[in-house]
């Protein structure tokens, strides 16, 4: 028989009358998440510099061990990654019970959202930042409060200015994504000194390991002396591992428990997890390339400094070029190049730092290019 001869009039679909399941009215203010990704020319190579991916692919020994668990995807992971916790723990040297994990960081703030944020609560954070900062807020039913950059960077006494006693967290982004700018550590424990005891700070050092100023925060650090803080780090960028989706976070117990039990089970898979503790191992060698990247940030910033790009210190994986209304225009310029760079409608471009090869494609492309006057 068939399904439609079934059907009553009043349940098909688009009948009139027709009951329908109601999302939750606040998603109807979110935004679809993610932005229309740049489009690749028609012909040619092109290149992916608009998620601030780490462009070398994975060590021989990270894939040889991807190999290995895959013949195992017949079982289930542990509830939590637990063989990964204990080697993040050692190697932060903090107690495992101070860790919880994701798939990736962003999994991580949905567990913040369910486990932290009741609706009404207002979330502070600076912008731009971190697109997923807004939809973390609005999906619990939370009210932003956004506090403009200041030249690209934190402006943290306006932040400590916006925090009111419905303020239940703030989100910081150290270096920040997408300027790439850090406060450092003594600003940063300025701002933390701040903060009242009840209200959550998240720093999300998803970048940390690209930092290289003497004064660069460390909030696993940070966290011993301050119950209040969250810390977030990824396996995506210097690990080179986006596309297996392990995040974590550290917090003392209180903040770290909770977040636990509002993980999704098994949500680290197995490969994942065991291509963490791969990458942990060979951590000296990744770091050479993160060297790398470190070093082409730095080339590529001055190239096109010198060819009279504006360009902003960068602490992270990419660099922000603040090319106002010129940025949409300059960004399919370059797409139609091969080079795939995010641009943000009338403030700015950021661009991923590639492999050298690739760097010196957009320092071509910038030459040709005029720079936006100032
Ligand atoms: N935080 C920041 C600031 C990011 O830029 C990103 C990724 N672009 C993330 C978190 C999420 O990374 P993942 O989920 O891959 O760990």
């Amino acid at each position: 028989m068939s399904t439609t001869s079934t059907t009553s009039a009043l349940s098909a679909p688009g009948a009139p009358g027709a009951l329908a399941p109601a999302p939750r009215p606040v998603l109807a203010g979110i935004p679809a998440y993610v932005p229309k990704p740049p489009a690749p020319p028609a012909e040619g190579p092109s290149h992916r510099l608009f998620l601030n991916e780490n462009p070398y692919p994975p060590l021989p020994s990270v894939r040889e061990t991807i190999a290995r668990a895959a013949a195992q995807t017949n079982h289930y992971p542990t509830i939590h990654p637990e063989r990964l916790m204990d080697a993040l723990a050692r190697r932060l040297d903090v107690p495992p019970g101070h860790l919880v994990t994701g798939p990736g960081s962003v999994g991580i703030y949905q567990q913040i959202g369910q486990a932290m944020l009741e609706p009404g609560d207002e979330v502070v954070y600076a912008w731009p930042s971190f697109e997923a900062y807004p939809i973390v807020a609005r999906m619990a039913g939370a009210v932003p409060v956004e506090v403009p950059l200041v030249d690209g960077v934190h402006d943290l006494d306006a932040m400590a200015a916006a925090i009111t006693p419905r303020t239940r967290a703030v989100f910081l982004c150290e270096p920040n994504n997408p300027t790439g700018t850090a406060v450092g550590t003594a600003e940063l424990k300025r701002f933390l000194d701040r903060v009242p005891g009840d209200v959550l700070v998240v720093l999300d050092e998803a970048y940390f390991e690209f930092s290289r100023s003497p004064n660069a925060s460390d909030g696993v650090e940070l966290h011993h002396d301050r119950p209040n803080l969250l810390t977030l780090r990824t396996f995506s960028k210097a690990y080179g591992l986006a596309g297996l989706r392990v995040g974590y976070g550290v917090a003392q117990p209180a903040i770290a428990g909770a977040l636990r039990k509002c993980a999704v089970p098994c949500g680290v898979g197995r490969i994942a997890e065991e291509a963490a503790l791969t990458a942990l191992r060979v951590r000296a060698e990744l770091f050479e390339r993160v060297e790398r990247i470190v070093a082409e940030r730095e080339r590529t910033r001055e190239a096109l400094l010198g060819l009279g790009w504006e360009v902003l210190p960068s602490e992270a994986n990419f660099l922000w070029l603040p090319a106002g209304e010129a940025s949409e225009s300059v960004a399919e310029e370059w797409e139609r190049r091969g080079l795939l760079v995010r641009a943000f409608p009338r403030s700015g471009l950021r661009v991923t730092v590639g492999s050298p090869e690739v760097n010196d494609l957009l320092i071509t492309a910038a030459a040709q290019t005029a720079p936006p006057s100032r």
